[in-house]
């Protein structure tokens, strides 16, 4: 039997004992955690409901850290971001005069998390909320109304971004799959470094709005970054003009902005909720690679799929890591540090 159709039958055991769906974080590395999961379901009976249970123990020291701080005695702003991009550029922004907080701890998924009764603590005491908006914060919808904050300041770090709907192919796993994620368009503007300018320019612009006596110092931090960004976009420009049009599947659609910047191409496999990786996105991936003239593969850091591997091994496709940044360091120099290994990956593979 092949590792797809172990899986596969593994899958179908778990719809047996009616856990329809049970998420392991970030992993998605086939059939072990298939099976451990199944043992534990059939323990449970099923009864895990939050999506996030299990996952804070992925978070680093200092994210816990930074989700813990509290409300600031120094009189300084508190401000709280949403979500690890977000985080970097606020804080990239903030530098050492305001206070600035994680709502979603790196290493959870964003695009599935469930507000905490922490996070609407920290709603409630904080001055600005930062958020990536383009509907990938869904969680904030009842969070920042049950916080009950009259005095918050919301910062939507896209507006002025046109948002980007299904420019690069997007093969769809299941025909009714929510697309929630994208009912405003795709959210992921980040990894796109000239859209990350305009983020750090509303970011400043909505700080200083907030608490104006920083202003100096949020314009000459976001000056600083902004400079950053310039010169990473035009090492991105340099590498990439040289194999224009180079093909590349994922599996999650993150990268569109990215690829239409620089002149790439992005086929998505998606399924969303896309924790596990399915015999379907399998698939989906080889008829997509006959289709397109595909280049490469590329998962997420972290994450060791056997299907992935071995789907790779029958392509005859390299298979290497691209990272969309949505979980990682909480260093605002992380985002320049994991763009230029993404940049990296991007010029081998497409030579
Ligand atoms: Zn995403």
């Amino acid at each position: 039997m092949t590792e797809v159709e172990q899986a596969s039958v593994l899958r179908k055991n778990i719809v047996i004992v009616n856990c329809r769906e049970i998420r392991t974080g970030r992993q998605r590395s086939g059939i072990l955690p298939i099976i451990a999961l199944l043992m534990l379901s059939m323990a449970t009976g099923c009864s895990q409901s939050n999506p996030n249970q299990g996952k804070t123990s992925e978070q680093s020291p200092q994210a816990q850290e930074a989700a813990s701080t509290p409300q600031a005695q120094s009189g300084k702003t508190k401000v709280v971001a949403t979500f690890l991009p977000i985080y970097l550029f606020t804080k990239a922004v903030a530098g050492d005069v305001a206070d600035v907080e994680i709502l979603v701890p790196p290493g959870t998924e964003v695009h599935e998390y469930q507000a905490t009764p922490g996070n609407i603590k920290a709603i409630a005491t904080a001055k600005v909320l930062v958020k990536n908006g383009l509907g990938l914060e869904e969680f904030l919808e009842g969070t920042v109304k049950n916080a009950q904050n009259p005095k918050l300041t919301e910062i939507d770090a896209s507006i002025g971004i046109k948002p980007l709907n299904e420019i690069s192919p997007v093969v769809k796993t299941t025909p009714d799959e929510k697309d929630h994620e994208h009912s405003q368009g795709n959210p992921h503007v980040w990894l796109d470094p000239v859209l990350a300018k305009q983020q750090i320019t509303n970011i400043r612009d909505g700080l200083i709005a907030a608490d104006s006596r920083n202003k100096a110092t949020y314009e000459a931090n976001a000056t600083a970054y902004i400079k950053e960004l310039e010169s990473l976009n035009s090492e991105f420009q340099q590498t990439l003009q040289k194999n224009p049009s180079c093909t590349f599947i994922t599996f999650h659609d993150a990268f569109p902005y990215l690829a239409k910047r620089y002149n790439l191409k992005q086929v998505a496999v998606v399924q969303i909720p896309e924790d596990q990786l399915s015999p379907t996105d399998v698939q989906n991936a080889v008829s997509a690679v006959k289709k397109y003239k595909v280049k490469a593969l590329f998962s997420e850091p972290g994450v060791d799929n056997k299907l992935l591997n071995s789907l790779s091994k029958d392509l005859k496709l390299n298979l290497r890591t691209l990272d969309s940044l949505e979980t990682g360091e909480i260093d605002p120099q992380h985002y320049f540090k994991a763009m230029k290994a993404n940049l990296q990956t991007l010029e081998t593979s497409c030579k």
